[in-house]
Parts: structure tokens; C-alpha cells; sequence
């Protein structure tokens, strides 16, 4: 059987070729295989300088100054590192933090940590196309209020918050602005130099570098989260360990080729998804799920009437997608996020997460489409 055509660039993409060259030379005893921090001999400084093109790469990226960005292991370490060390940093005992009910799991679940031990948690829903407001966050924030933590782009959905009402929102209440941009760097242009975001997590694997390399962005003289990994006091202090020069070449390459190639591949991307919609509209009973004008580029979630998510995923064998949910395969419960947007379990039950990504070509989305349509069909006649 030939391989499925690859739609789950939101779970995770292919490292790029050229991504793949930079960590290849970073490894071997003829190539950079020094340690970052050994200051006194030029394997060290080799290693030191590379890490450092690479964060200015990273930087480069998101509009920010190289030394706002500290390398973590993924966008979930950096999100832990953002929630629990602003909210430790603040010194108090009951802090309030200001988070929504659709956040990725590395932010919920830090949130829930951190109102299992005393602080609290106000969660706020999103309206029914998956956004969450500048007004909701506004009239949410308390004098007490320690972070307000929203995410970019959504995982599951592909809807894109205004972030930029948000964070003027956050700085008329003085209060730091945490946000998860995992899906978001690399796909749709961000600029942390225009909007007053203070932490934004990125992670490599979600933009064709390495798995396992990440950063937390965290802007300069606003915050100092403290620390959730002690030991050298690597990376100004926020976070040790022997930094991982491959990985990190790897992420810093990933980030300039994203950003040569952003807004062709924004277009490109936008007509294979048009495209695939657009073969899908002979069908009865698609629904897209969260807003059709705020969204990424390549992610579609689509509901179909009548038909079992999983069960339709499962006989798809020409496309591999996914329900766009971290639950185990054996879990019986419908997406937290679909069911946060109001839909019926049923429909909720009968998702289907489609992204496209770079190695996608033009034919791709007819396959697919017509792949969809052949299941869907031969499901609904049963
Ligand atoms: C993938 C993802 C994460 C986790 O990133 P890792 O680097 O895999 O830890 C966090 N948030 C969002 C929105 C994601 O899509």
C-alpha cells in the first residue's frame, strides 16, 4: 500500500533538509560538537557562536532582540516556565491568573497546578467561532492579577486570536501577557516589537526544526519568571542545562527559512486549503469548525453529519490526519475544545483535523478531497 498523504502538519512536521545539514555539523569529533559554555577553548567558542547565529535567527523571526529568547526543550517546557515562574515571581500566595478554556494542555494543566496550590484561575470561554475577546480579558483582570496567558493560534481549530487587542488590553491593567504561539510562528507573521506581548512560547518541531528544542520568549526589563530548572544558570539565568547545539541550529536554520519563505507560503497554502474546500462543497453536512476569517492558513477542522470522527480517520488510509485532540485513542471523551465552542457531542464526535504543510503539493488536496469523499459517502450509505 502506498504511503497516506501526510495532513497533520499541527501535530508535527518533517524537519527540513537544509535544517537537517546545520545539525549534522554540530555533532561528530570533526564537526561542532563543543560545549556552548566552554569559555575557554575554541571548541566551546565554536559551539557558543552558533547558538548565538541561531537566536538572533529565532529573534529575527518574531521582531524580538536576541536576548530576549531562552532555549527550552519544546513550547510545553517554555509554557511551564512562563505560567509557574511569573506567577511564583510575584511573590504571592494567592495570585490570580486569567487563562481560557481551549488553551493547549501544557497551559491548562500549569494553571491547574497552580490553583491546586493556592492561586486562582479564572477560565474564560470562547465564543462560539473560538475567539477570546480583548473585552472578556479586560473585564477579567483583578488587582490581584498575575498573568493573563492566551494562546495565538489555536491547535485543534486553527483560529487566531486577536492578540494584539489583547495585549493593549494587558498593558492598560499593567498586567503581563503570556502566549502560547506554538502554531503560530513561521505560519502567519508576528511581531512582538508592534504588540506588547511579555512570554510567548515556540516550539521547533511545529515549524520544520528538530523535536525536542523550543524557546520561551520573554521580553526585556518586564518580566523575570523564576526559574523552573536550576543548576549552571544557562540562559541569563532562566534555565539550565548543557545547551544542545544541534537542536538549537536546527531551530534557528527553521526559523530563516520560515521567514524567507512566509508569505509565499502563506498564499500557497491558503489556495491548496481553498482548493480542498472547494471539492468538499458537493458534500451535505460539512461544518467548519471555529472562525472562517481569523485562522490559520493551512488548518481545517471540519465536521460531518452523521459519521464518527474516529471511525472516519481510521478508514481515510490514502490521508493521515487526526481528530486534533491529545486523548488517547481510547478515550470516549469528545474534544474539550470543540465542546467548549457548544457543539453537540455528536458533532464534536465526528471532527476531523486536516493541516496542510510544506511538503504538501498542489494534487494533494484533490486527493484528499476526493479521499474524504469517498469515505464519508460509503459511511453515510451504510
Ligand atoms: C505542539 C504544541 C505545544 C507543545 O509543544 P512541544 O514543543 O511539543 O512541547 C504547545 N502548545 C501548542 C499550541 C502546540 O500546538
Amino acid at each position: 500500500m502506498p504511503e497516506p498523504i501526510y495532513l497533520d502538519y499541527a501535530a508535527t512536521t518533517p524537519v527540513d533538509p537544509l535544517v537537517l545539514a546545520k545539525m549534522q555539523e554540530c555533532l561528530l569529533a570533526e564537526g561542532n560538537f563543543g560545549n556552548p559554555a566552554s569559555s575557554t577553548h575554541v571548541f566551546g567558542w565554536r559551539a557558543s557562536e552558533a547558538v548565538e547565529e541561531a537566536r538572533a535567527e529565532l529573534a529575527e523571526l518574531i521582531g524580538a532582540d536576541p536576548r530576549e529568547i531562552v532555549w527550552t526543550s519544546g513550547a510545553t517546557e517554555s509554557d511551564n516556565l512562563a505560567i509557574k515562574g511569573v506567577v511564583e515571581a510575584s511573590g504571592q500566595r494567592h495570585a490570580h491568573i486569567v487563562t481560557s478554556r481551549i488553551e493547549h494542555k501544557a497551559v491548562i494543566d500549569s494553571c491547574k497546578y497552580l490553583e491546586s496550590v493556592g492561586h486562582r484561575v479564572t477560565w474564560l470561554a470562547p465564543d462560539a467561532d473560538g475567539l477570546v475577546t480583548a473585552r472578556q480579558v479586560e473585564n477579567a483582570v483583578r488587582d490581584d492579577t498575575a498573568l493573563v496567558s492566551i494562546m495565538y493560534a489555536n491547535n485543534e481549530i486553527g483560529t487566531v486570536n486577536d492578540i494584539a487587542g489583547i495585549s493593549e488590553a494587558c498593558a492598560r491593567r499593567g498586567v503581563p501577557l503570556h502566549v502560547d504561539a506554538a502554531q503560530m510562528v513561521g505560519k502567519l507573521p508576528i511581531d512582538v516589537s508592534a504588540v506588547k506581548i511579555d512570554l510567548m512560547s515556540i516550539s521547533g518541531h511545529k515549524l520544520y526544526g528538530p523535536k525536542g528544542i523550543g524557546a520561551l520568549y520573554v521580553r526585556r526589563a518586564a518580566v523575570k519568571p523564576r526559574p523552573q530548572i536550576h543548576g549552571g544558570g544557562h540562559e541569563f539565568g532562566l534555565r539550565s542545562g548543557t545547551l544542545a547545539t544541534h537542536q538549537i541550529v536546527g531551530l534557528g536554520e527553521a526559523a530563516r527559512i520560515a521567514r524567507a519563505q512566509l508569505s509565499s507560503e502563506v498564499n500557497r497554502l491558503k489556495r491548496l486549503r481553498d482548493d480542498f474546500l472547494h471539492r468538499l462543497r458537493v458534500l451535505d453536512g460539512v461544518r467548519m469548525n471555529g472562525s472562517e476569517d481569523n485562522r490559520l492558513p493551512a488548518l481545517v477542522n471540519l465536521s460531518f453529519e452523521g459519521v464518527d470522527g474516529e471511525t472516519l480517520i481510521n478508514a481515510m488510509t490514502g490521508i493521515a490526519v487526526s481528530n486534533g485532540s491529545a486523548c488517547t485513542s481510547a478515550s470516549v471523551e469528545p474534544s474539550y475544545v470543540l465542546s467548549e465552542l457548544g457543539l453537540a457531542d455528536e458533532l464534536a464526535f465526528g471532527s476531523v483535523r486536516f493541516s496542510f504543510g510544506r511538503f504538501n503539493e498542489a494534487g494533494d488536496a484533490a486527493a484528499a478531497a476526493s479521499e474524504v469523499l469517498r469515505v464519508v459517502r460509503a459511511l453515510r450509505s451504510t
